[in-house]
């Protein structure tokens, strides 16, 4: 299947007291149309820096989209006009952040909101546009005339269900939902989340999932990055990384998990912290951390290995994939 977005060597930095801060650092990724590719990674690990990216919403002058190549649907985003732009983000491409607010204006009914949107997006009259709001509340689960109502007079959950509703109005292509239940109880999460689930699948968008939990990307993704300072150190189907994580800090995240079945009280936290992305290491950005680090990895950055779409950014499996190259590169030599 074709790639619905494709990243490559994407750097982005922002300046600030005569410091660059470096949030995304040479990341590179493809995601096929209709898949929900979970993003996971502490906070700091430029996950959001990215989904901005993706919007080309990185805002200037303090940030810079600095080196790279983002295309969605073949049309190269960076080189796209305000025009153009503006048709892309909440048509073609949306985006659920974690604060409704965000996205919610206090002095416009939610009913207005959706009805402009669509407007912006369709030619339909201030009538049927209307209309079409009130269907959308009603597909998230909230009753028509409730349209007329402005933002803080739904609950949490609520608000973020007319967030869901909006994001989806004009049936985007690409969903980008930024932490899209953490600010809500964990019952008002498992429904917002299925109401999500079963929308993307009935219109076949494709999501990236960004969270900080391996929990959802299991019951949600079909597949699975993990992003440890600007990186992908990590990516393959969910079944691939839950079935055997290759990266060391993927593994971490794995061992940082409650085990209900251990007999322990304590979860095990990655020591350390992430490296300050003013003054990145030389080498490999998880080596102060990593239980595994060898001389190589404070020397040289590891480059990819691509263990049978099963891709991992460590010295440790370099060997193993330099391995798998040359068969394949033999068994094409005896086709
Ligand atoms: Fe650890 Fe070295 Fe792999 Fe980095 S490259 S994760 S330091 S083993």
């Amino acid at each position: 299947m074709e790639n619905i977005l494709e990243i490559s060597d994407l750097r982005v930095h922002y300046f600030s007291n005569r410091k660059t801060v470096r949030a995304v650092n040479g990341l590179s990724m493809g995601m096929e149309a209709g898949k929900v590719l979970g993003l996971v990674g502490e906070t700091g690990a430029g996950k959001t820096t990215l989904a901005l990216s993706i919007l080309n919403m990185v805002r200037a002058p303090q940030g810079k989209i600095v080196e790279g190549s983002i295309r969605f649907a073949g049309a190269d985003v960076l080189a796209m006009g305000k025009r153009e732009l503006r048709d892309m983000r909440g048509k073609d491409v949306a985006m659920i952040f974690q604060d409704p607010m965000t996205a919610l204006n206090p002095v416009l009914t939610v009913g207005e909101q959706i009805a402009e949107t669509v407007r912006k997006h369709e030619e339909l009259s201030i009538e049927d546009a209307w209309k079409k709001a009130q269907a959308m509340l009603e597909t998230v689960g909230i009753p028509a005339d409730r349209a007329k109502e402005y933002p803080h007079q739904f609950s949490g959950g609520m608000k973020q269900r007319v967030v869901i509703a909006l994001a989806l109005a004009c049936n985007p292509k690409l969903l980008l939902a930024d932490e899209p239940t953490t600010a809500l109880d964990v019952t008002i999460q498992a429904q917002v989340l299925d109401l999500m689930r079963k929308l993307i699948r009935e219109n076949g968008t494709s999501v990236l999932f960004i969270t900080h939990s391996l929990g959802l990307v299991a019951e949600n993704c079909d597949e699975v990055a993990t992003m440890y300072s600007g990186e992908i150190v990590e990516y393959g189907t969910v079944d691939q990384v839950f079935g055997k994580a290759l990266h060391p800090y993927t593994q971490g995240l794995f061992g940082s998990l409650p085990d209900l079945s251990a007999a322990t009280d304590r979860l095990k936290p990655i020591p350390g912290l992430m490296p300050d992305p003013t003054a990145l290491p030389k080498g490999c950005f998880f080596c102060p951390r990593c239980p595994h680090a060898m001389d190589i990895c404070a020397k040289e950055h590891p480059a990819d290995v691509d263990l049978g779409g099963h891709r991992v950014k460590c010295h440790l499996y370099a060997a193993a994939g330099a391995a798998k190259g040359a068969a394949s590169a033999a068994g094409r030599r005896a086709e």
